[in-house]
């Protein structure tokens, strides 16, 4: 295998899925969740049904998110986004798939309308009575003048970050459009993602049983290494550019 019949594997399709986890933005300085050092190394997990009813969990997951979320909310988009808004801007992206909560795909210039968040972003909140979404920077900014769990301004309900938090389903119409994106896809890439968590990894089996070649890149082996057609443990950001 040459870095050339990957990029050409590339040039010939025209109905790419994409699927991204955390190794995507090491490189734009997020760290990922799960690695030593990672958020959830430092703080403790928080999940859906204690966030609803125990105020003092409440007051700490919205401590911790305000510790965390502005140096997410400043961090830029590295090469590996821009190269996939390039395939985006050249009409040949069918779905992007991601694990990450940072926004940097939308950052990186690929539609909105193209990206399932698979476990939401940290760049909105959602009120847990009425559904209203909203933006996160004016809900941090009421943190910083001392409120401890802000509320929703509409119906008093409680506001919480637009994340999939633990305890939490996936969203059932994400996984329907995730699930058709990986079967009528015409090529299907994995990148940064280690794919040890379902349903997020179930969709390389759709693609390749489907008989769609699957590229996957990432730092360390995969359980899926073995149904790609091409496999890469280089850089995304110094990868992606070479053979998009
Ligand atoms: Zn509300």
């Amino acid at each position: 295998m040459s870095l050339e019949n990957v990029k050409e594997l590339i040039q010939e399709s025209n109905k790419i899925t994409i699927l991204t986890g955390a190794g995507m933005s090491t490189e734009s300085g997020i760290s990922d969740f799960r690695s030593p050092g990672g958020v959830w190394s430092k703080y403790k997990t928080v999940t859906i049904q204690e966030f609803i009813s125990d105020r003092e969990k409440r007051i700490y997951y919205w401590k911790y998110k305000s510790e965390t979320i502005p140096s997410m909310l400043k961090a830029k988009p590295n090469h590996a986004h821009l190269a996939i808004g390039k395939l985006d801007q050249q009409g040949k992206l069918f779905w992007l798939l991601t694990q990450n909560i940072d926004g940097l795909h939308e950052k990186g210039g690929v539609d909105k309308k193209r990206i399932i968040r698979l476990h939401g972003t940290n760049r909105e909140t959602i009120c847990l009575s009425c559904n209203r979404v909203i933006d996160i920077k004016p809900v941090l900014e009421r943190i910083d003048i001392g409120e401890v769990e802000p509320k929703c301004e509409k119906c008093g309900g409680l506001l919480k970050p637009n994340t999939v938090s633990f305890g939490q389903g996936l969203n059932p119409e994400h996984l329907v459009i995730a699930e058709k994106a990986s079967r009528e896809c015409d090529l299907f890439m994995a990148l940064g993602t280690s794919l040890q968590v379902f349903p997020a990894n179930s969709f390389v089996d759709v693609a390749y049983s489907n008989g769609k070649p699957v590229i996957i890149v990432n730092r360390d082996p995969t359980p899926y290494d073995d149904l790609a057609k091409y496999r890469l443990s280089e850089s995304l950001a110094k990868i992606l550019p070479m053979i998009i």
